[in-house]
């Protein structure tokens, strides 16, 4: 709203007085020609977001094919687009900020978040009461304080607040108020910053703003979490999956000098590519052993999807040296490993 459409909507219309003007005008060919670029800016914008949206849901290559493909071949997908752009179209041109103070819970959030000492768009009581209307040539004795009261902060305001009642869950920080109280100062030559940036304490008892307990665990936090997602996002795997041994089943004797074990597989490709996945013992089972899958030679990987399989291990009765002895599988790309994964290999009891 803020970084696109209301400055799409300013460079067309003007600030929110002009636009007030225009709204109230009659038409003339100027305002018809403000009135449809803007609305085919809007719908263009709502379009483009509509196609990311489905996007993010149906991905990149699904859309491709909606845009590319005849119409008739995707028909739900294309009616979705249309749909979703009506949708964002009347969010941004009708409903707008009422999304914030009705759905978005951050306003709520806030009176928890915020304390004496949080920089907020705030209105100098101290210096604007009490207000009174601007008179020029005003007698000294007639003491006011800089708020002429002429609503111009409110008149902007695109959630209807009077900012001068104080910080209000409805406030989405747009500044518009800061700058109609600015040109309303610097129009009756006072200094400008009746309304702006400030917090409670600042105002009142003039307190420059200081690094509070609550900012530092506010501080401490984010960086937790900064971390937390970094973390996740380097040791993110392209192929992930599971070796879980068949349950109910433990070893099977092959012949008098070997034992198997049956393990399900699933596997998870995460990347845009087709992968042909085959899985080799590694370390010390590596030379003694063999998998053995079932009804296959690799396990057939789309992009994006996951795969599941069943295999046996085959390992010789002298190499199995524990009940639950640890192995571990790779997955390979050809001769590429992707990744291992771990599993145990149940033996009988005792020693052979
Ligand atoms: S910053 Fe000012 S204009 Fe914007 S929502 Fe808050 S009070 Fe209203
Ligand atoms: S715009 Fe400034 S001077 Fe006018 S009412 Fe609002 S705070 Fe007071």
């Amino acid at each position: 709203m803020e970084m696109l459409f209301r400055k799409v909507e300013y460079l067309i219309e003007g600030d929110a007085a002009k636009q007030k003007m225009l709204k109230n005008s009659p038409w003339t060919t100027e305002k018809i020609r403000k009135k449809i670029t803007k609305h085919f800016v809007f719908f263009l914008l709502a379009f483009i977001i509509a196609n990311f949206f489905l996007a993010y849901i149906i991905g990149i290559d699904e859309l491709k094919k909606i845009i590319s493909e005849p119409v008739s071949e995707h028909m739900v997908g294309f009616l979705s687009i249309i749909l979703f752009s009506f949708i964002f179209y009347g969010v941004y041109i009708s409903f707008r900020e009422q999304i914030c103070t009705v759905i978005c819970p951050y306003g709520r959030l806030q009176s928890v978040l915020l304390d004496r000492n949080s920089m907020i768009v705030a209105y100098d009581h101290k210096r604007g009461e009490p207000r009174g209307k601007f008179k020029k040539n005003q007698p000294a004795e007639i003491n006011t304080g800089d708020c002429i009261d002429c609503f111009q902060c409110v008149k902007v305001c695109p959630t209807g607040i009077d900012i001068r009642n104080g910080t209000q869950m409805e406030c989405v920080g747009c500044t518009a108020c800061i700058d109609a109280c600015d040109r309303i100062m610097e129009a009756v030559n006072k200094p400008k910053g009746l309304v702006r940036y400030a917090s409670e304490n600042g105002i009142t008892e003039g307190k420059k703003l200081r690094y509070t307990g609550r900012m530092k665990l506010y501080t401490v936090l984010l960086i937790l979490l900064s971390g937390i997602l970094t973390l996740l996002l380097i040791s993110r795997k392209d192929i992930d999956g599971t070796i879980i041994r068949t349950k109910g089943m433990v070893y099977q004797e092959r012949g008098t000098d070997s034992l198997s074990n049956l393990f399900n597989i699933k596997v998870i490709n995460k990347t845009i590519k087709n992968i042909p996945v085959t899985l080799r013992l590694e370390g010390d089972a590596k030379n003694a052993g063999k998998i053995e899958l079932v009804g296959a030679t690799d396990i057939h990987l789309k992009q994006e999807d996951q795969a599941s399989g069943s295999f046996f291990i085959v390992l010789p009765r002298t190499f199995v040296n524990n009940r639950k002895m640890k192995l571990v599988i790779g997955l390979y790309d050809g001769d590429k490993r992707i990744t291992t994964l771990k599993t145990n290999f149940a033996g009988p009891f005792g020693k052979y």
